[in-house]
């Protein structure tokens, strides 16, 4: 049998299979070979080290300036303890869905610290933020309802709306009247407006006040997805409705651990009924495996960093204002960030991927965003900071951005 088997995965054999058409495409896609043959290749790069302000990649110790772990949780002594011993505890994974026997006692204690902690009465741990967007946003709208999104937000947002037999209307990106506009269309149909809190890709802010006026005109449910808000917006790190102390407005609130967090996985968090509904209507928690108890117990104590360590926020804020002004000292265009996600637009696909290899050859570890995740005319360099980042890596970036800026003719 395992003769067999060798033989089959021969690739010179495999080449001689006739197969269907249909993976034609697989052949025919040769953008990523092109790049790499090029060296100008950004993806799947891997690191030997933590996810920390510095990485090993490809041998190399590099500054990190593309992670999500927004407070420096992801390498806490107290943090990988508490995974530690929940693999102890629990082992490494739930073998099965929340919905029979994949619920621990951990998953339960996390949503009831996650629903105090977010004022919500309940809460709904998913495996990953992304799951949580396709569960609720499918299961909250129904056919004959509206879903209202704006053109800028995530991708399991867009996913979650595919999934759902609602009527999708987009509004403009932070478009005020346009989102009326929508709503208008909706035509008094019953509508759930969904919007990221802090946009991935650009680092704004949505604008909570006008929304939350619009959703109460129009009878429209609110969710915000709060993936980069959590643990970095706010006095208490609740998040970007607490940055406008708007908390009891949002219906539906999204996050993920996978940020700040330190961990992966995902939650809803909204009234106790709309919570019940989910956990008996979201396909995406009843037919896949339940989180594993490490990452729960991660998130748990990350939490609790969270709310007893605000000092990291400030650390985290420090370091995003010295970046943002010093980008913008140097002339480059950085949009209209608001959170500590940072992007350099460079707008040209070609350029961009020249000067992400000029960095990344001199030790600055960013991430290039090209189409389709943004238009080509808004190719950017996404990078993120941390608390953990000290004066000396951000100085470090800046004289980079310089000296690549000057190679590839961005900055005089
Ligand atoms: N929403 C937003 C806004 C995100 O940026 C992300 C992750 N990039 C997700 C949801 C998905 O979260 P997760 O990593 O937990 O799947």
């Amino acid at each position: 049998m395992n003769r067999i088997n060798n033989v089959l995965q021969t690739p010179a054999l495999n080449k001689r299979r006739k197969r269907a058409p249909l993976f034609a495409k697989c052949l025919q896609f040769t953008r990523a070979a092109d790049l790499l043959a090029a060296d100008l290749y950004p993806y799947f790069k891997p690191l030997t080290s933590p996810q920390g302000p510095d990485v090993v990649c490809q041998g190399r110790r590099m500054i990190m300036m593309s992670s999500n772990n927004y407070l420096g949780l992801a390498s806490h002594p107290q943090v990988k303890e508490a995974a530690i011993d929940a693999v102890r505890r629990y082992g490494t994974g739930c073998a099965g869905s929340r919905f029979l026997n994949g619920t621990l006692a951990i998953h339960e204690e996390l949503e009831q610290r996650l629903a105090s902690f977010l004022r919500k009465d309940a809460a709904l741990v998913f495996p990953t933020g992304f799951q949580a967007n396709l569960g609720a946003i499918s299961a909250l709208a129904a056919k004959n309802e509206f879903i209202l999104i704006d053109k800028l937000n995530h991708a399991s947002i867009v996913d979650g709306c595919r999934l759902s037999f609602a009527q999708i209307g987009r509004f403009r990106h932070d478009d005020i009247d346009d989102l009326e506009r929508v709503l208008q269309g909706a035509a008094g149909r019953d509508a759930l407006v969904v919007v990221d809190g802090v946009f991935s890709m650009e680092g704004d802010i949505a604008e909570l006040p006008e929304i939350v006026g619009l959703c109460r005109r129009y009878d429209a449910g609110l969710m915000v997805d709060d993936a980069h808000g959590l643990g970095v917006l706010g006095a208490g790190g609740r998040g970007t409705a607490e940055y406008f102390g708007l908390d009891a407005n949002v219906d539906v609130m999204v996050g993920t651990f996978s940020k700040s967090l330190a961990s992966i996985g995902g939650y809803i968090a909204a009234d106790a009924d709309v919570i019940d509904y989910l956990k008996h209507h979201a396909r995406s928690l009843i037919f896949s495996a339940s989180l594993p108890a490490p990452a729960a117990a991660a998130a748990l104590t990350a939490l609790d960093i969270v709310e007893n360590e605000p000092e990291r926020r400030q650390q985290l804020w420090g370091n995003t204002r010295y970046l943002r002004e010093g980008l913008e000292a140097l002339g480059f265009d950085i949009g209209n960030t608001k959170a500590p996600i940072i992007p350099v637009f460079i707008r040209d696909e070609h350029k961009l991927l020249r000067f992400w290899r000029a960095l990344f050859t001199m030790g600055i570890f960013t991430s290039p965003v090209l189409a389709p995740a943004v238009s080509a005319n808004r190719a950017l360099i996404r990078m993120s900071c941390m608390a953990t980042h000290t004066v000396d890596h951000i100085e470090t970036v800046l004289d980079a951005f310089e000296e690549a800026g000057k190679q590839t003719g961005l900055v005089p």
